[in-house]
């Protein structure tokens, strides 16, 4: 029979089971142990020694730990690595009990539930999502802790799902169990997103439970107030949050206080592959925000500002006005520049208003905090002075909303020392004159020290021993001691209470007394410090609201000083917004490359495109012209537009995208198990299927991943349909090397050719990077394998193939006749690119009737025929 657990193991086990899908981090002593399993992972992940100890069984049970005053690094070490960590303490006074301390689970930390601020990155949320599936519509909803940004929303079908986990970028995500009943989602969400994926069961995700919960959480009485009412998997999605928050929490969070509901069509639609594509926020390539669009235009001066400016990039809006007045309020900053470096300078200082709010709400706030806190807020009144300057509507907004917190300033101005020390159980956090008692405290500990001092000359006089002095140590407290020499004048009053080598100790009731009030005032006066210091914490709590208010329009501030900043500095220009459906755009730059040239040496390029004869622009030109560039440089600015930013364009009149587009390059998906060419054609679908005529969609090569034929044929029947108002009709720009698809100028209706044009001088290119009217008819491909060292013979080779192939290929041209163009002819056909069908002039020659000609008429015949092929 195998021996019981020791009671500190079945203690542990016991704690362990309730959080079986955690880490458990069990509070012994100085450090915190963890056994088993866990021990095992973590010695592995943290790189810690494993050791073992003794739990009653013949087996030692593995253990490592860390030390409790260093186990922050440790923790966050396992949060970055996805793993869930439970915080098992000590719950009561071990002085207080007998045999086994109780502990308790006092926070789980988890991925998307981590308060420590420090191992976040600054300018972005740290979001915990949860998305609650209910057949065919799914809830969504993501909130930060840390901040208190709580949002909600409601979508159907996977795919919408899907590009919204992409534009918040999830830490965590909690999943229903219909959820996780799709194939592979789990797997699919932790490789695309690098999220930490759970899956929750009903409890969590409870129907009935999820509006009281709300409601409770914000204080409410009706959903109506927050416009989810008419959103029942938003709501859920919702409440799962909440309660998972406070699961692991084991506290609600007060500065969690309302909620944002939005629909996905106020923003315009983004789907994950143009996000990622369009490089929004950070590169596809190594994943760092240096190179994207964000990087261009943060220009903001705190983490705030900075969180805001990429929630407008990764939402750009789609009402007019809306856009409008963001425009009116960078084109104001950006024309009054002593304004702007005046508001730049007073945003400097400001810290994270919002996690220092956090933190104040979740109580691990300490007095520096509080001072960060006090020096950060007491900038709003400049800037709210500064705010006349500005007279466009959402300036006046923002100053309205700016609350200068000045009963807040004043609370903590007069309550907290100017240098207190970090932590919060040793006292000097409470200024003086704040309260009566803190200072009688310690003048009653200060006093007294003076009143020891004057003891020890009067009891030198009044005994006559020269050395007597009084002493302190922490066994006997306070005491008079008098060397051996000197024991004969030693008064009768005094007690003796140690006997050293060549002294004895004594006390006195009166030294008692005084002992009594020092030690008492000193550690009194630290109790009451901290009581004080929660209380001053409380108020602050208290009105959260209005500091989150101030802090989201300072944040606003902050963005839209950024944009204007980056629009005088980059010589970006107002983009006039029109409903006509046009994007006329002059001297259009890449907002990205011509910072990574040098800005002179980006060529400008205009676009245009309308719903009418412009509504496709085929582009073609050799590789390396700057085909790829162009495009993204045009959907960028439309974009930009859309968050309300200047665009790089001498000017710019462009229409409201509902949704932007990008197939571009190839990209196997592993994390699907999809191949390059079926990435590709799911692109493509995905295209078809959702475009509108409002939409912008941008084409970087169709069908290169398949045989020739295949590929343009799907690329040929891939424009009609885009251009065809009956089927799709979205402006579109496609680059190609297909060069037979500028046949279709003239024949499919909207379809203009552009090419970026090339000098070839002699065996070399020279890429003149200008986009004019027209089809180009050879991709330079060789050229630009020689400029990237493919080696000589090759090259040589390639030419003589190349010309070999080409003239085959002329040969049989002559012979093939290309479909008819209009696409409604083909819509019922299946298309067959390269069949033979009978041109005209075979008709004509099959019925001549040769006998009866004379070599005149012949000739003739001959001449006409050569004519009409
Ligand atoms: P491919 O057909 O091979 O994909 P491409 O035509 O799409 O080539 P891009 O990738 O757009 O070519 O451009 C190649 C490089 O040329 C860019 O990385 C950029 O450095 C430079 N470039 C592109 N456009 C411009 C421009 N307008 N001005 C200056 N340099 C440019």
């Amino acid at each position: 029979m195998s021996k019981p657990l020791t009671p500190m193991m079945q203690q542990y086990m016991e704690l362990k089971k309730q959080y079986s899908d955690c880490i458990l981090l069990f509070r012994l002593g100085d450090f915190y142990e963890m056994f088993f399993e866990d021990a095992l992972t973590a010695s592995r992940e943290l790189e810690i020694t494993l050791t073992g100890r003794d739990c009653g069984q013949k087996e030692r049970a593995p253990m490592c730990g860390v030390p409790h005053h260093s186990a922050e690094g440790y923790i966050n070490k396992l949060i970055e690595k996805g793993y869930k960590v439970a915080i098992g303490e000590q719950v009561e006074d071990p002085k207080e009990v007998k045999g086994i301390v109780k502990r308790d689970v006092v926070r789980v930390v988890t991925p998307g539930t981590n308060l420590n601020t420090g191992s976040l990155e600054a300018d972005r949320n740290n979001f915990l999502m949860s998305v609650y599936r209910n057949i065919a519509n799914y809830g969504i909803s993501y909130v930060d802790i840390t901040t208190g940004a709580f949002y909600t929303t409601q979508v159907s079908g996977k795919n919408k799902v899907l590009d919204e986990i992409a534009k918040v970028g999830p830490k965590e995500i909690i999943i229903n169990e219909n959820m996780a009943e799709e194939t592979g989602i789990r797997e699919e969400l932790v490789q695309r997103f690098n999220a930490a994926v759970s899956v929750e069961g009903p409890g969590l995700f409870d129907k009935e439970l999820a509006a009281k919960r709300i409601m409770d959480q914000f204080a409410i009485l009706s959903l109506e107030g927050i416009g989810v009412k008419d959103y029942p998997e938003a709501v859920v999605a919702a409440g799962a949050l909440i309660a998972y928050v406070s699961d692991t929490q084991k506290s609600r969070l007060g500065h969690l206080d309302s909620i944002q509901y939005y629909a996905a069509s106020d923003y315009m639609h983004l789907d994950m592959g143009t996000r990622r594509n369009l490089e929004l926020v950070e590169t596809i390539r190594d994943k760092q925000k240096r190179g994207s669009l964000l990087w261009v235009l943060d220009k903001t001066k705190t983490a705030m500002g900075g969180r805001m400016l990429r929630r407008m990039v990764e939402q750009p809006l789609t009402d007019l006005e809306a856009i409008n007045a963001r425009l009116d309020a960078v084109e104001e900053m950006a024309s009054d520049g002593l304004s702007r470096a005046e508001a730049r300078e007073y945003l400097a200082p400001v810290y994270d208003i919002e996690r220092l709010m956090g933190k104040i709400s979740c109580k691990t706030a300490n007095a520096r905090d509080l001072l960060s806190f006090k020096q950060s807020i007491a900038m709003i009144a400049p800037i709210k002075g500064l705010m006349s300057s500005f007279k466009s509507s959402l300036a006046g907004e923002i100053e309205q909303g700016l609350d200068t917190l000045d009963d807040l300033i004043a609370l903590i101005e007069s309550s907290i020392n100017e240098e207190p020390p970090l932590g919060l159980r040793e006292g000097g956090i409470i200024k003086e004159g704040y309260n009566e008692e803190v200072d009688q405290l310690r003048s009653a500990s200060k006093d007294g020290k003076n009143w020891l001092a004057n003891l020890e000359m009067q009891e030198r006089e009044a005994t006559g021993i020269k050395n007597l002095k009084i002493k302190y140590n922490k066994v006997f407290g306070y005491h008079i001691e008098v060397t051996n020499s000197y024991q004969n004048l030693v008064p009768e009053h005094y007690t003796r209470k140690q006997t050293m080598a060549n002294a004895e100790r004594y006390i006195t009731p009166e030294l008692k007394e005084m002992e009594n009030k020092i030690l008492g005032a000193e550690e009194k006066v630290i109790a009451l410090e901290y009581e004080l210091f929660s209380e001053i914490r409380e108020m602050l709590n208290s009105h959260t609201a209005r500091v989150k208010s101030s802090a989201m329009n300072l944040s606003m501030l902050d963005a839209l000083l950024s944009l204007a900043e980056t629009a005088s500095k980059s010589g970006y220009q107002r983009p006039n917004l029109n409903e006509e459906g046009k994007i006329d755009i002059k001297d259009g730059r890449h907002p990205v490359v011509e910072r990574m040239l040098d800005y002179d040496a980006f060529i400008a390029n205009d676009t245009y495109l309308d719903v009418d004869s412009h509504r496709f622009s085929i582009i073609t030109g050799p590789n390396m012209a700057g085909k790829s560039t162009y495009m993204r440089q045009v959907a960028l600015i439309c974009l930009m537009a859309q968050i309300g930013s200047f665009v790089p364009a001498e000017t710019a009149d462009i229409c409201i995208s509902d949704r932007i587009f990008t197939r571009v390059g190839a990209s196997d998906d592993l994390a699907s198990g999809q191949s390059t060419f079926m990435v590709e054609m799911t692109e493509v679908a995905n295209i078809l299927r959702y475009a509108t005529g409002k939409s912008l969609v941008i084409l970087d090569e169709i069908g290169r991943g398949t045989s020739t034929f295949d590929g343009l044929s799907i690329a040929w029947a891939v424009v009609e349909h885009i251009a065809s108002k009956t089927h799709i009709g979205a402006k579109t720009l496609f680059a190609t090397h297909y060069h037979e698809l500028t046949e279709l100028e003239g024949t499919v209706e909207g379809v203009q050719n552009y090419c970026i044009t090339v000098k070839e001088a002699k065996e070399d290119l020279i890429f003149l990077r200008k986009i004019v009217p027209g089809g180009a008819d050879k991709s330079y491909g060789i050229q630009v394998a020689r400029l990237a060292g493919v080696p000589r013979n090759v090259i040589q080779r390639a030419r003589i193939l190349l010309d070999e192939l080409t003239e085959a290929d002329i040969t049989k041209n002559a012979e093939r006749n290309y479909p008819d163009s209009s696409y409604e002819t083909f819509e019922d056909e299946q298309l067959n690119l390269f069949d033979n069908r009978t041109h005209p002039a075979v008709e004509r020659l099959k019925a001549v009737d040769i006998n009866s000609m004379t070599p005149i008429d012949a000739l003739n015949l001959l001449a006409e025929l050569v004519k009409e092929i």
